[in-house]
């Protein structure tokens, strides 16, 4: 019995991986395009800042390990270019065909570069090692004093603050009126005035000019999931534009599995399909895909969009639905949003926005936002953990939340917040 996964990154790995440890005798290969394996692509920016000092440094195992210590076949440099799953093969671009008996396809997304910077030598994208090499020369050689970012989602506001830092003067352009794709107005206008503070221009609702007239343009326009393969091969497209998957991380072919930034899943909240294509989704995902490959039928609960970004030192996380989006998915919502310390004065605190989003008619949490310098990570992940475990709002403020000094005020900003909602619901 031979698994086939296509990529060899979070999704790939995880799902080789897993299902490795799970059938000892299953002959497990992995097709990577690249030349480099696992490497954490979350770790690029901070490459180009200088916290990390070189991509292996972002490379988490290499080819070798998963060899010597996993019975993990890997080839690099070989790229699928067909599925002809009535023959249970993958064809490569050198010609060569590989059998599976089952195939998990974790190919990853690509950036979209606009069309108009296409042969702009002096237009980058940072999607993979190579892009973060390209871009980390040019910027070490050409020393640009001057960039354009294009895109307000988590990768371009995370690059604008890092190219700041290193002292480039910044212009940001967003073609909408909404920032880190959150369609909160309320958000967007406190990540405006900090990017202000920063020295970062931005230009909201206006498309990047095709000549910008800045020494670097770095293009963070969005992702398109790979799917031209699979759906060639008859693998079905859902309506996110990512391969369609069940609980069980299946598509529709018998066999073949989906998982990380190619696959769309259930938002946890509306049960709906969704596409957010992240690292930490693709990791566990990858291991379901994995272990079902392997014979096992566990469940991919799906996910809440959970995500956390740094901007020029401050901390911005989401999870679940904005109020807009909210009403958008047919819920009724009341939006709470408070603004206090996060510590006492004597502990030097610093202000911490929370905002929670609940459902007016079944009073459950559907969404939360954290904006603040320090304990943006905890305070997320106890709203995704609320949103995982359908907490009313009156449960989630009586959740018994630690407190001392240094790390907290005794009552928390969250349960502050929660308190506020529930006001509004009564
Ligand atoms: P990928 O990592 O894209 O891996 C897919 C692999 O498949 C690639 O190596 C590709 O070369 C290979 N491949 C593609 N087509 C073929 C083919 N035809 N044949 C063979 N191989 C193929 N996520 C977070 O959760 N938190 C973060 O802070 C965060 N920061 C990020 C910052 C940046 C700059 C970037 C680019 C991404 C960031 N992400 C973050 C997202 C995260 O890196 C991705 O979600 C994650 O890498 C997806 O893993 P994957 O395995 O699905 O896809």
């Amino acid at each position: 019995m031979r698994l086939v996964v296509v990529g060899g990154v979070a999704a790939g790995l995880s799902a080789a991986s897993r299902a490795r440890r799970i059938d000892p005798s299953l002959e497990i290969v992995v097709l990577e395009k690249g030349e480099r394996i696992s490497y954490g692509a979350c770790g690029l920016p901070y490459l180009i800042e200088g916290q990390a000092k070189s991509i292996e440094q972002l490379t988490v195992y290499k080819p070798e390990f998963f060899e010597r210590e996993r019975d993990i076949r890997i080839r690099t440099r070989a790229e699928v270019t067909a599925i002809h799953h009535g023959r249970r093969e993958v064809v490569l671009a050198d010609g060569d065909r590989v059998k599976y008996d089952r195939l998990v396809w974790a190919a990853g997304a690509r950036p979209r570069k606009p069309p108009e910077y296409k042969d702009n030598p002096r237009a980058f994208v940072l999607h993979t090692d190579r892009d973060a090499e390209r871009l980390q020369a040019f910027l070490n050689e050409k020393r640009p004093q001057t960039a354009m970012v294009i895109g307000g989602g988590y990768i371009g506001l995370e690059m604008a603050g890092v190219l700041r830092a290193r002292g480039l003067r910044v212009t940001l352009c967003q073609d909408t009126t909404d920032l880190l794709n959150r369609e909160d107005a309320f958000l967007t206008g406190a990540l405006l005035q900090h990017l202000h503070r920063c020295g970062i221009e931005v230009r909201m609702n206006t498309r990047a000019p095709s000549e910008p007239g800045t020494d670097l343009v770095l293009c963070a326009a969005g992702l398109q999931p790979n799917t031209a393969i699979p759906a060639e091969a008859g693998i079905e497209i859902g309506r996110t534009g990512a391969i369609r998957t069940n609980e069980r991380t299946e598509t529709n072919l018998s066999g073949v599995f989906a998982a990380g930034d190619c696959a769309e899943t259930a938002h946890i909240v509306s049960g709906r399909p969704v596409w957010v294509p992240l690292g930490t989704t693709a990791n566990k995902m990858g291991r379901v895909a994995g272990a079902n490959a392997a014979g096992r039928r566990e469940r991919f609960p799906g996910i809440a969009g959970t995500s956390i970004v740094r901007i020029g030192g401050l901390g911005v996380a989401l999870t679940g639905f904005s109020e807009l989006q909210a009403r958008r998915e047919g819920f009724s919502p009341a939006v709470a949003r408070i603004h206090g310390p996060d510590k006492p004065k004597y502990f030097f605190g610093h202000g911490v926005q929370v905002e929670l989003v609940a459902d007016r008619s079944s009073r459950r949490l559907v969404g939360g936002c954290i904006v603040g310098e320090e304990g943006v990570l905890g305070r997320i992940n106890v709203i995704a953990t609320a949103l995982a475990g359908r907490l009313s709002v009156e449960d989630f403020g009586n959740v018994d939340l630690g407190y001392a000094p240094p790390y907290a005020t005794a009552m928390d900003p969250l349960l502050v917040a929660a308190q506020q909602l529930l006001r509004l619901l009564d």
